[in-house]
Order: structure tokens, then C-alpha cells, then sequence
């Protein structure tokens, strides 16, 4: 069924989905707060919007990426009272679970309905529609969106109710940024005692070592060929994107008291490694951080 979608934040990741809900014959109205960009949707078939209230006026669902929690707050504020009562309003940002929370209680309080949906995947899993959906929400609501995540991605999840989205989204990330430590560590360890990464590479890969930070995004070049590393570390996945997960998940773990000791470390050596050398490389270059401080 063809829905009538406001979709606001077209950046590095919304372009190529809003692009991908054109494909797949739904109508898109989007808006961003940079010209260029919207012009750049108008080239797939996203109709430019004059601004974000007139987006979502007609629309059945309204889908948003935008950088963080600060961004979506303002932006329900400034459009729920355009919406149509009963629109779908689906947040596809990475922010924090309360203020996904605070959120979904907005657009309640609007008369609105609403489900957290972040993503996995990059802006190669964007362009070519094969996102993760982790969502948070009501079964209806999650219902009701899922043929439209799906012309996103290849696969959705209903993580629970609001927030569980972000929830799934920031721990999966936690282990995904402590693994890249450990395995950045390892070949750097393994260099010091001689040992080819081809050769760590060859025996972890197939051990209990294995993990995606290691045979998918290897951090060293040659074993992986398509990884970042071989591309002067390229991204792939922002070193500055993951210092910003690991921050909404070290935040979550201090609010709750909960002892994630490897997180709150991953969380500072992602955010000293962003805020230096590694803010638009892939997060697999903090490899050579770890081997620059070696032997210090
Ligand atoms: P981006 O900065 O490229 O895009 C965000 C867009 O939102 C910008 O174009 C900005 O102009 C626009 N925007 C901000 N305020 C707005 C407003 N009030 N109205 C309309 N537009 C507004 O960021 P991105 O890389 O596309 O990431 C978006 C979200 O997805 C972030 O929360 C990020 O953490 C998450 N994410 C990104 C990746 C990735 O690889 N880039 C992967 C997974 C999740």
C-alpha cells in the first residue's frame, strides 16, 4: 500500500532512504534545514518540502534522521501540531532511550502515535536498503511501519515498548565498540610478538576469537579486503559516531548504576580518538592509536 511520508533529516543516511521509500512507490515529502540537500532528494523523487510543519501536514507517517536527541525533541515540538491526528511519527536518529521516551510521550500527548526505529548498517546498508530496524513501540505501531522499514532494510525487530529501540540499538554498539578494542589490541600485541595479521587473522577467524569487528571490519589492512583499513580507514562507521553511541550508553549505564566497566572505558578511548585523529575516519583506524601509545 502506497503511504504518504514526511521525511525530515536527508543527510548521509536519510537521502538514500527516503530515496529507497520512492522505489518503492510510496509518496515522500522531505525537508532539511540545508538547501543543497534537498535538492539533492528532489533528484530521487523526494518532493522538496518548504519547511518541516508543511511537510507533515498531509502525511500518514512521518520518519526522522536526524543527528540526536536535542534535534528530534525541537523537531516534534515544531510539527506535532501540524499532523494530521493519528500520524505515525517514526524516529530513526540514534538518541538516548529517555529522551526517546520523552518523545513518544510528546507525540501521545499530541494525539499522535509514535515507535523508535534506529538503525545498523551505515550509509551503505542506507543506500542499499539493507538496514536494521530496532524498534520501540506499540505492536500496531511497529505493524503499521514495517513495510516501510522494510523498504529500507532487510530486516525489523520489535525490541519492546518506547525507548527499546534506542535500548537494543546502544548496547548492541557497546559490544561493538568493545570488540573493536579487542581486537585492535590483539594485533598490535601480535605484532610486537612477531606474528602476521594473516596469520592472527587466519586462526581467530575460526576460533572463538571471531566476531564481526574482526571478520567483517578487520582493523588491519589485507585479511579483509573490503574492510575500512585497506582504504586508509575511510568509513565505514565515524569514529565520531561511535565515541557518540558509546556516550548515550555510558550515560544510560551511570543512570541506572549499572558496573560496565569495558563500556565506560570504550566510551573515553572512542571519545579521546574522535576528538583527535580519528573524527571522520572509521572507528577500526583506533587500531593505530593503540599501536602509536605502545612502547611508550
Ligand atoms: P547527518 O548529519 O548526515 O544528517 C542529519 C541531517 O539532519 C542533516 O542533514 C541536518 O541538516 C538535518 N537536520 C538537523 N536538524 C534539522 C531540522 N530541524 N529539520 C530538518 N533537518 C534537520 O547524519 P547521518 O549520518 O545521516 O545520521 C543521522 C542519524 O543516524 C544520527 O542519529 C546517527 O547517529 C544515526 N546513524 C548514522 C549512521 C551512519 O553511518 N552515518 C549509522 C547508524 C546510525
Amino acid at each position: 500500500m502506497s503511504r504518504a511520508v514526511a521525511f525530515l533529516g536527508l543527510g548521509h543516511m536519510g537521502a538514500p532512504m527516503a530515496a529507497n521509500l520512492v522505489t518503492a512507490g510510496h509518496r515522500v515529502r522531505g525537508y532539511d534545514l540545508v538547501p543543497t540537500l534537498l535538492d539533492g532528494a528532489a533528484r530521487t523523487g523526494v518532493e522538496p518540502a518548504p519547511s518541516a510543519p508543511d511537510a507533515v501536514a498531509d502525511a500518514d507517517v512521518v520518519v526522522t534522521m536526524l543527528p540526536a536527541s536535542r534535534h528530534v525533541l525541537d523537531l516534534y515540538d515544531a510539527v506535532l501540531p501540524a499532523a494530521r491526528p493519528g500520524t505515525l511519527f517514526v524516529d530513526c536518529s540514534t538518541i538516548d532511550v529517555a529522551d526517546a521516551r520523552t518523545a513518544h510521550q510528546r507525540a501521545d500527548a499530541a494525539g499522535m502515535r509514535a515507535l523508535d526505529a534506529p538503525v545498523s548498517g551505515g550509509v551503505v546498508g542506507a543506500e542499499a536498503g539493507t538496514l536494521t530496524f530496532m524498534s520501540g513501540g506499540g505492536e500496531a505501531e511497529f505493524a503499521e511501519a514495517r513495510p516501510l522499514l522494510e523498504a529500507m532494510g532487510n530486516k525489523a525487530v520489535h525490541c519492546g515498548g518506547p525507548g527499546a529501540g534506542q535500548a537494543a540499538k546502544i548496547c548492541n554498539n557497546m559490544i561493538l565498540g568493545i570488540s573493536m578494542i579487542a581486537v585492535s589490541e590483539a594485533f598490535v600485541l601480535g605484532e610486537s610478538l612477531g606474528l602476521s595479521h594473516q596469520a592472527l587473522y587466519d586462526v581467530a577467524s575460526t576460533a572463538s576469537g571471531q566476531c564481526w569487528a574482526l571478520s567483517v571490519n578487520c582493523p588491519v589492512p589485507g585479511p579483509v579486503p573490503d574492510s575500512p583499513a585497506n582504504r586508509d580507514y575511510r568509513p565505514g562507521f565515524a569514529a565520531s559516531l561511535m565515541a557518540k553511541d558509546l556516550g548515550l550508553a555510558a550515560a544510560a549505564a551511570r543512570a541506572g548504576a549499572v558496573h560496565t566497566e569495558l563500556g565506560l572505558r570504550a566510551a573515553e578511548l572512542y571519545a579521546a580518538y574522535a576528538e583527535h585523529a580519528g573524527a571522520a575516519e572509521d572507528f577500526s583506524g583506533i587500531v593505530r592509536t593503540i599501536r602509536d601509545r605502545s612502547g611508550e
